[in-house]
């Protein structure tokens, strides 16, 4: 068989490591999985109820391929009264998870040479999906000595004629970064200036810990540039029923539902009652996970700072992860050899930095269950330094 030239496709790293994990554990393994995106918890029982009713009431037709009326009702409501944005219903599209949002828009933007503009450390999937469509990836690097934030001045260095795209995600997967109002405002204005389009990628936006968070939707006036993804996975700790949303004008709603009818058909009804169940609870819901992760967060921050007190490790504002250089447990390995390392010698799954783009650093999740954490943290006090 041969395939098109244009699919240069590569696994996403993260979810190819979790798979691995997953499978090994299947065989009686123990691994503590520090590499998976997600809240390991229960689901609320909003969530289930928002299921089970709707199944026992017989609730399980082909859904409507922008999402299901209530749900687009409702998600806009959250959004709006969140963060001060004012989006309708037809503003809204639900999506099989954030992931499909940011695929069609790319998908429906893109055509082959154009450029996209995406932040280092990056979550690891936009420059595949950039890629996927011919779309060439144009890197901005930021550090730690920032806090992982970029500069307006440094995103507008990056611009040319082929810019189609600027993918901000704030509330940042891998570092934890939340981007300030006045930042994401000035990206904006250029954005708009030069007719360009932000993807802005919020789906860690309801886990953030310290501070506010902003959202690009709060910016009317720069409506015609913006697509915001939005999703239930993290903030309502719903990875597995996979919705997600994207808020954008409604002519941009009406090209994605189209794509989306010609391709998924629409998230799972199910799972898509599930999130209206959410929704309905959602104050209570997402302080529910916030809080746990909160927890969590404070609990592995605490325990790395005890074992590595010269290493001025801090608690990220927001998200699921700590990014840290691999340096600081004494090594000078790539971080893919550190991980497999760390792998072999304490049986715990991290994701090498280099799948964000940056290279020297490890990513471990906090998402997992306490004592995962807990036994993560031993085996990281046996791990000898070198
Ligand atoms: N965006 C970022 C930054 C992520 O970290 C993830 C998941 O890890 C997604 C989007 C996709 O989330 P989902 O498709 O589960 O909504």
């Amino acid at each position: 068989m041969r395939f098109s030239l244009k699919l240069n496709l590569e696994d996403s790293a993260t979810v190819s490591i979790n798979s691995q994990v997953l499978e090994r554990k299947a065989r009686g393994e123990q691994i503590l999985n520090l590499s998976a995106g997600e809240p390991v918890l229960p689901p609320h029982p909003a969530i289930v109820e928002g299921a089970t009713v709707a199944m026992a009431a017989g609730k399980t037709g082909y859904p409507p391929s922008g999402g299901i009326v209530d749900l687009r009702r409702a998600a806009a409501e959250w959004i709006n009264r969140s963060y001060d944005t004012q989006y309708s219903y037809t503003n809204t599209l639900v999506t099989p998870g954030g992931k499909f949002g940011i695929f069609a828009a790319c998908h429906a933007l893109l055509d082959p040479g154009d450029e996209v503009v995406i932040v280092a450390p990056y979550w690891v999937s936009y420059p595949s999906i950039v890629k996927i469509f011919g779309g060439v990836p144009v890197i901005v690097n930021t550090d730690a000595s920032n806090q992982w934030r970029p500069s307006a001045d440094a995103i507008s260095a990056a611009l040319t004629e082929r810019t189609k795209i600027i993918i901000l995600n704030s509330g940042s997967n891998p570092t934890g970064a939340v981007y300030t109002r006045s930042f994401l405002e000035s990206v904006l204005r250029v954005a708009q200036k030069r007719g360009i389009t932000v993807i802005s990628d919020e789906v860690y936006s309801g886990l953030t810990y310290e501070g506010e968070f902003s959202s690009c939707g709060t910016f009317p006036e720069y409506k015609d540039s913006l697509i915001v993804i939005n999703s239930c996975s993290k903030n309502f700790g719903m990875t597995g029923w996979r919705v997600g949303f994207v808020y954008a004008e409604e002519s941009v709603i009406k090209i994605l539902t189209k794509l989306q009818s010609q391709s998924t058909s629409g998230a799972s009804i199910v799972s898509q009652y599930a999130a209206l169940g959410a929704l309905q609870h959602v104050d209570e819901v997402n302080a529910y996970v916030r809080g746990e992760m909160q927890k969590r967060r404070d609990l592995f921050v605490k325990g790395l700072q005890e074992l590595l007190p010269n290493a001025a490790i801090t608690a990220p504002r927001a998200g699921l992860y700590m990014f840290l250089p691999v340096s600081v447990f004494g090594s000078d390995l790539s971080s893919e050899e550190f991980c497999s390392r760390l792998l072999t010698e304490t049986r715990i799954a991290s994701v090498p930095g280099i799948a964000f783009g940056t290279e020297g650093y490890v990513r471990f999740s906090f998402g997992e269950r306490e004592g995962e954490l807990f036994a993560a943290l031993e085996q990281l006090a046996k791990f000898p330094r070198k």
